[in-house]
């Protein structure tokens, strides 16, 4: 890790009814409150991005001393009005995001969103007042063909490019590569990842006073590797999908960034 806090969130994806969701926050904040008075563990940002139908009542769940930031999985670049099945960035903030989820490579797959629509996105958000959480990562074929560096740096220089240097502390980029990620994805070695995390890290640099993006990894993390992962010097923190979809899950890996963020502490 670089930083002095680890930053641990987990994205729903479609998965959890309102029933299913309020059993997910009854267990976590009971096991915060018996580990650490209802706070985070000491040098951990815990977040959560719920399916938008159920980010209203998971804010109200979690209430406004949370430890939990709130965030939306995606929302749209343009202005309210015609835009059938979509929300908005005001919308999502409204129901108790302070983050968005953007670019996400099953909606780059599945609904062509590119790094264009990407760009319109980060800069809808921070106009909305929202972080931007930008995932960028490449498939396969490409780690295969070794570009993935020059890869991921398109990327990320298009998520960038419409932030102003003072905004750039306000990004966060997760580096998912889609070979690691979901239930066919394979686990990463830290060793794999370690060159795109510094390059994504790198690009970062570069915001006025210091601005710069925290950086995720992301993509079948779980309590076996997380601590692994969070070895890396250029990695502020983990973005989880499935082994945090279990409140059990999620708890083990905030404890497991709370001890790696109390060694790195003087
Ligand atoms: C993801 O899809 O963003 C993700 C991190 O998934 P998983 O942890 O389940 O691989």
């Amino acid at each position: 890790m670089r930083g002095r806090t680890v930053w641990v969130g987990t994205s729903w994806k479609m998965t959890k009814t309102l029933g299913e969701a309020r059993a997910w926050v009854d267990t976590v904040v009971t096991g915060l409150t018996a580990s650490a008075r209802a706070a985070a563990p000491a040098g951990v940002q815990p977040f959560v991005l719920p399916a938008h139908t159920a980010l209203a009542s998971v804010r109200d769940l979690l209430g406004p001393a949370s430890p939990l930031l709130l965030g939306a999985q995606n929302a749209h670049q343009g202005p309210e009005g015609a835009g059938t099945g979509e929300v908005s960035m005001r919308m999502v903030a409204d129901a108790g995001a302070e983050l968005v989820e953007l670019g996400h490579s099953e909606r780059r797959a599945s609904f062509g969103e590119t790094d264009a629509t990407v760009a319109l996105k980060v800069r809808a958000a921070l106009d909305a007042g929202l972080r931007p959480l930008v995932c960028v990562g490449e498939p396969g074929p490409v780690r295969d063909a070794g570009e993935e560096i020059g890869f991921v740096a398109a990327q990320v220089a298009a998520a960038l490019a419409p932030v102003r240097p003072e905004e750039r502390g306000r990004v966060l980029l997760a580096y998912e590569p889609v070979w690691a990620i979901g239930e066919h994805g394979r686990r990463p070695e830290t060793a794999e990842v370690a060159p795109v995390l510094a390059e994504v890290a790198r690009l970062g640099g570069g915001g006025s006073d210091g601005e710069r993006p925290l950086v995720l990894y992301g993509g079948s993390v779980d309590q076996g590797n997380a601590a692994a992962l969070l070895e890396d010097p250029s990695t502020d923190g983990l973005f989880v999908g499935r082994a945090a979809w279990e409140p059990e899950g999620f708890l083990g890996l905030l404890a497991i960034a709370a001890s790696v963020a109390s060694a790195a502490r003087p």
